[in-house]
């Protein structure tokens, strides 16, 4: 299972993010540059609005924040490598419905749990094939200084 690198300052951004979004799903994007060996490297990130009707349990990223972020990725060696969303009072483990729409292979999901608008627990998956589950991934923090593109 790969590494996930993700920089300090993305990591409290999801973290802020999901607790200000409480008691409904955060969700958003991030970009990066994708390994099948070597660490995997988050190098951005954007919030999307949750157009979900019932965003207290789910979440759908708005496709206008998807296509933004394809066009900033599109001069760069990045792409959009995965998805984040919170879980309000849930464990971050993904849920009947995450298993469901997990449509890609080899794409990550960050899920942020939530409790009493605090996190509480990080966690991060890869999907290994379309509709064949989450294998949970270590997230390794990184300094911001690293960070300096
Ligand atoms: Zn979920």
């Amino acid at each position: 299972m790969p590494v996930i690198h993700i920089p300090t300052l993305i990591y409290d951004a999801i973290s802020m993010h999901a607790e200000t979004s409480y008691p409904y799903e955060a969700c958003g994007l991030f970009s990066g540059i994708y390994s099948q060996s070597d660490p995997i490297v988050i190098t951005g990130y954007t919030k999307s609005a949750n157009l979900a009707p019932n965003p207290r349990t789910a979440f759908i990223i708005d496709p206008v924040t998807h296509i933004q972020l394809q066009k900033n990725t599109r001069a760069t060696n990045e792409t959009i490598i995965g998805i984040y969303h919170s879980h309000p009072d849930t464990a971050a483990i993904p849920s009947l419905h995450d298993r469901e729409n997990a449509d890609h292979g080899n794409f990550l999901w960050i899920i942020a749990s939530v409790f009493s608008q605090k996190i509480m627990d990080i966690r991060c998956y890869v999907t290994s094939r379309a509709g064949s589950g989450f294998l949970e991934a270590p997230l390794e923090l990184l300094p911001n200084e690293a960070f300096c593109l």
